[in-house]
Order: C-alpha cells, then sequence, then structure tokens
C-alpha cells in the first residue's frame, strides 16, 4: 500500500500524545511532523500477522531530523525508539561530539574564517548534545 492510501485506511486509528507539548516526542527541539508508532509503513504487516492491537498506535510530534532518522524502526515504544535515535545520533555526529571544544580566549587569536568555522562546528555540537541529553535521560 502506497503511504497515501495508508494514511487514508489508519491515520485516524492512532492517538495523539504529546510527551514534550508540542515540541519533539524524542529530542525536544521544535517539532514540524508526526510519527506513528508502530509506523504506518509496518502495520499492514503486523495486521497481516495477527498482531495488529499488540501495540498501541500512538502518534507523536516529532522533528523531521527524529522523524526520518527513525524512519521504519521495530522499535514500539517511545523509551525504544528516544533509544534507537540516541544511538544514531551519537554514530552520525561521532566526530562532531569527538571535537575539541575552544574557550574564548582561544576563538580571539583566530583568524576570522576559522573562528566562524569553529564557531558554527560548536554550536551545532551543542544542539546535537542537547538533544542527546534528552533523548538519554528519557529513555
Ligand atoms: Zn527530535
Amino acid at each position: 500500500m502506497d503511504r497515501h492510501r495508508l494514511e487514508k485506511t489508519y491515520a485516524g486509528s492512532y492517538k495523539r500524545e504529546y510527551p514534550f507539548g508540542d515540541n519533539c516526542g524524542y529530542c525536544g527541539q521544535s517539532a514540524d511532523s508526526e510519527d506513528h508508532i508502530p509506523p504506518l509503513a509496518i502495520l499492514p504487516m503486523l495486521i497481516a500477522a495477527g498482531e495488529g492491537d499488540r501495540y498501541e498506535r500512538r502518534l507523536i510530534p516529532a522533528c523531521r531530523d527524529c522523524n526520518v532518522r527513525l524512519g521504519a524502526s521495530h522499535a514500539m515504544t517511545l523509551r525504544k525508539r528516544r533509544k534507537v535515535l540516541a544511538s544514531r545520533l551519537e554514530r552520525k555526529y561521532k566526530h562532531l561530539l569527538r571535537r575539541v571544544v575552544w574557550d574564548e580566549d582561544e576563538l580571539s587569536e583566530m583568524g576570522r574564517n576559522m573562528r566562524g568555522y569553529i564557531e558554527t562546528s560548536q554550536a551545532k555540537r551543542e544542539y546535537v548534545m542537547e538533544r542527546l541529553r534528552v533523548l538519554r535521560y528519557f529513555s
């Protein structure tokens, strides 16, 4: 079944939940999509296997990155999905997370381009670490 038909057939059977209000129910950043548990792509197989009612159907606000990164992950609880996300984020940003953190004094001695590059990279690192903190704390 294509995505549109899946939505039409099953979307109404999912119950909306708001673990972190309107923010992403996984990493806590602002949400711009919704994640289906179990994933819509998997539900028909569960139903065919007589397991259609085994998992509560939940619709969770999600940021695009968490949603895409989860894909059709078979983790069926929020906690397990947060664990999956944390390990996928750690793998994806392994190098960024290991990078040396420069302080203000060190940055002030650098040229403008180098400083800009490092500040951008450190801001991204902070963003990823904040998401990981939330994912780990609630999983
Ligand atoms: Zn997220």
